[in-house]
């Protein structure tokens, strides 16, 4: 079930990030994994591609040292078979469905350096005339870890960093001639910083994609006033929890939520301030109602709100209702043409669903949009709560369960 009852701040962390910048390409701390997790899942069959090219140019380099410039020298394909080929072949594998989220990263951060370096050994062990076709391999390497492997900028810097610093290692102590050395260094030098360059833009651009696509998300799924989801996505979710939440014979609770005079409170004090004061009465359900990731709250249109409680008993749902009245009081909004005492108050419908009643939500709802009637004909601010027992035992209001507010206390007593 996916998490709803994330707090106003969360959901305009994504605009705060996009407007303030990120050069230092991360977000913070939940944003970035979630960045990361995403980034890795587009990746993979990119990643997979890319491991088969490896494998693929490292093969044909190999043929070409065989049939083309027909070396002697054993020390490449030392360092290919025994240490490159198996590195990407680990790799590959680490890019199969139930091991790539957890492996495919770290392997690749251990297998990039170690496949850069033996480059480098081959270009150590290279007779000197072939040290440059050598070092135009390394030139392949650096690209290859900024652009192909689904590594993020830090990683590949720090992958090619490695390399580099190998190379100059070899250049210090003899085993590359320094001439040669020099040459090479200052060539991947400069290939790392046009790749780096490009990696940075291309995570720079990737983030940004990731973070407009969740706000663009946000926009679509949430109310604009209140933040809560709007109408559109809690019908679209609702099928999909109440199937998990029956099938799992967990008890659902739904609650109708409507302001008390709320036509008044405009005509009164305006639309402006009207819309102020739903947005308060939002945020304190909001908190009222926070519990399980998988409830769903929701502006169901106008000042109506409905909230979908899951694993939650009966007696559970009717706390919750009572705190949502008694916490809209507690904002204590001055309402002059209210009819339950100066103050903006709510009135809340209660419905809870036995796991055996195996009834659909529409059925549900509808108790709770009758609990919620009832509670506006016994006075409004208080909340009327129902359960159902067993199949085909539809209850009464004769028998649910009412619970008011005493006047002026902002708590409700039965
Ligand atoms: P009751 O206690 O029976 O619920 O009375 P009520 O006046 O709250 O109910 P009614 O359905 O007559 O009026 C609802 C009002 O809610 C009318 C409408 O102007 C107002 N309203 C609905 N959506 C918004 C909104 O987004 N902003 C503002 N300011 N008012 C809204
Ligand atoms: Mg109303
Ligand atoms: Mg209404």
């Amino acid at each position: 079930m996916r998490a709803t009852a994330r707090s106003a701040s969360d959901d305009r962390q994504a605009a705060r990030v996009l407007e303030g910048g990120f050069t230092r390409l991360r977000f913070p701390a939940e944003l970035e994994t979630e960045f990361r997790h995403h980034h890795l899942l587009i990746s993979q069959h990119w990643v997979r591609l890319s491991i088969l090219v490896a494998l693929g140019t490292t093969l044909g380099f190999a043929m070409i040292d065989h049939w083309v410039i027909r070396s002697s020298n054993a020390v490449p394909d030392l360092v290919r078979f025994g240490l490159q080929v198996p590195a990407i072949l680990l790799c590959l594998l680490a890019t199969i469905k139930p091991l790539y989220l957890r492996v495919y990263l770290p392997a690749i951060q251990i297998a990039a350096p170690l496949f850069g370096m033996g480059t480098v050994m081959m270009a150590c062990y290279a007779e000197p005339e072939y040290t440059p076709l050598v070092g135009a391999r390394l030139l392949l390497v650096a690209f290859f870890l900024y652009f192909m492997l689904g590594l993020r900028f830090a990683p590949a810097l720090r992958s090619n960093l490695i390399v580099l610093g190998a190379l100059i290692v070899a250049g210090l102590v003899g085993a590359i001639a320094p001439q040669a050395a020099i040459y090479l260094a200052f060539a991947v030098f400069c290939a790392n910083v046009i790749g780096g360059a490009g990696a940075y833009a291309l995570e720079h651009a990737n983030r940004t994609a990731f973070l407009e696509r969740k706000l663009l998300g946000e926009m679509a799924a949430l109310d604009g006033l209140t933040r809560l989801l709007n109408r559109q996505t809690f019908e679209a979710r609702v099928t999909e929890v109440w199937r998990e939440a029956t099938a799992r014979q967990l008890q659902i609770s739904v609650l109708m939520i409507d302001v008390d005079d709320f036509k008044r409170y405009n005509d009164h004090y305006g639309h402006l301030a009207g819309d102020d004061c739903l947005q308060r009465i939002a945020q304190a359900v909001r908190t009222a109602v926070a519990g399980n990731p998988a409830d769903l709250l929701a502006r169901y249109g106008g000042e109506e709100l409905v909230a979908v409680l899951i694993d939650r008993t009966a007696a559970d749902a009717e706390a919750a209702a009572e705190r949502i009245v008694a916490d809209v009081a507690a904002l204590a909004i001055p309402h002059a043409g209210s009819s339950t005492g100066g103050m903006v108050s709510i009135s809340v419908g209660a419905a809870t669903h036995h796991p055996t009643a195996a009834a659909a939500y529409s059925t549900v709802a509808k108790l709770a949009d009758n609990a919620l009637y009832a509670a506006k004909n016994q006075g409004r601010n208080r909340c009327v709560c129902v359960k159902m027992h067993a199949p085909g035992v539809t209850p009464s209001f004769a028998t649910a369960q009412t619970r008011r507010m005493a006047p002026g206390e902002g708590v409700i007593g039965r």
